[in-house]
């Protein structure tokens, strides 16, 4: 089945009892059983709901993965990814990622004795140089947030493998509409399903998908003993969401090159971050590795100053000023005070997120519509 029919069939049937196409929401806590031990395989609707089952069989599928799991948020799903951890081990992680896993990591899971070493990752020999033989897991996004690197999870995964480690690939920002680690040799992708897969911005959720059986049974047991599980209404947005993912991010692509030209080209416009330029320094990877490029870009203001990029910010009308991504409806941020506020500034700086960064997330309203948002924006500076 190809991706564009995945979307809409894959993992669904119809109701068994009713025929109703559309998964129901099973808003149930518990299910009858006729005698101790006899039902039809739903005990508890934190261990199984049928709406929360029929995603992630469709999940899993969009990532050409036997499993998928989610949980009620992407935090949630990094959470219990790292729980298969033990005190002692090592993750090496790159260190241009959102900010909320630099948080968990440091300041949650560093208190329980798990060790991560930030590095960037387009030097794999300095990935080689970082692996102990303490070291469990490889964790990587691509493209990365804000910054909009490109890491090749080819090369990657040759790693891992040589180290018998894990490679763990968020792969929200790209969709598993542009993007499949686990055929670039990937154990496990992550998604924060709040952005493109929920793409309504209605939903916080989480997911994570592998080929790996061991490795799915420990986290299927992971998400029913910590319990970080989504609502069976959650998991019908999503799946409704996710019918319209090919249609969208095509929509994505085409007005984020529209924009990323439009920015590179405009006098008040320093540099603009996006992985379709043919000078952007790891293009090639990303034409291997994604089928397209994106509606998400940053950029920086000529002189760099503050004061302008908060105006820029503040006045667009079309691109709303918010935290998150891969809604149909264009979002403007400021990374250094909303997403990455809790990387301290000089870690933020290192890896390019300056005071003056901007960050877009390009929606699928009518792109003439957007370039003029950004014009009048552009026009009080
Ligand atoms: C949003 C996001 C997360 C966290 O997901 P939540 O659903 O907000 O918990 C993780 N990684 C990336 C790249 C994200 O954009």
């Amino acid at each position: 089945m190809k991706f564009n029919t995945k979307t809409i069939h894959a993992g669904l049937e119809p109701d068994p009892s009713t025929g109703a196409i559309m998964t129901p929401i099973f808003q149930t806590s518990t299910y009858v059983q006729a005698a101790p031990g006899d039902h039809k395989g739903y005990e508890y609707a934190r261990t199984q709901n049928p709406t929360r089952n029929a995603l992630q069989n469709n999940l899993a599928a969009l990532e050409n993965a036997k499993h998928g799991l989610c949980f009620s948020s992407g935090m949630g799903a990094i959470d219990t990814l790292v729980k298969t951890l033990v005190p002692g081990d090592e993750v090496v992680s790159t260190n241009d990622l959102y900010g909320g896993t630099y948080r968990i990591y440091t300041k949650v899971f560093e208190k329980y004795g798990i060790k991560f070493t930030f590095i960037p990752m387009n030097d794999m020999a300095l990935v080689t140089k970082s692996i102990t033989s303490k070291t469990k897991m490889i964790w990587v996004e691509t493209p990365t947030n804000p910054m909009l690197n490109i890491i090749d999870i080819k090369a990657l995964a040759q790693i891992a493998k040589q180290h018998k480690i894990m490679l763990a690939v968020d792969n929200t920002f790209a969709s598993p509409y542009l993007q499949n680690p686990i055929d670039l040799g990937a154990d496990l992708v992550m998604h924060s399903v709040t952005k493109y897969l929920g793409g309504h911005s209605d939903v916080v959720m989480g997911a994570l998908m592998t080929n790996d059986d061991a490795l799915a049974e420990q986290l299927a047991f992971l998400q029913n003993a910590c319990g970080a599980v989504p609502g069976p209404q959650d998991c019908f947005l999503v799946l409704r969401g996710i019918k319209t993912l090919h249609v969208r991010m095509q929509r994505h692509c085409e007005n984020g090159e529209r924009i990323a030209n439009y920015l590179v080209n405009h006098p008040k416009v320093d540099r603009v971050y996006w992985p379709g330029f043919a000078s952007h320094p790891n293009h090639d990877v990303a034409k291997s590795q994604m089928r397209g490029f994106g509606g998400m870009m940053s950029f920086v203001l000529k002189g760099n100053n503050y004061d302008d990029a908060l105006k820029v910010l503040s006045q667009t009308h079309l691109f709303s000023l918010a935290e998150s991504l891969g809604g149909v409806e264009s979002l403007i941020g400021h990374p250094a005070s909303m997403t990455h506020a809790s990387i301290p500034k000089e870690e933020r700086e290192k890896s390019g997120v300056v005071d003056a960064l901007i960050r877009l997330s390009v929606g699928i309203e009518d792109v003439d519509d957007l370039i003029e948002d950004l014009e009048n924006a552009f026009a009080k500076i």
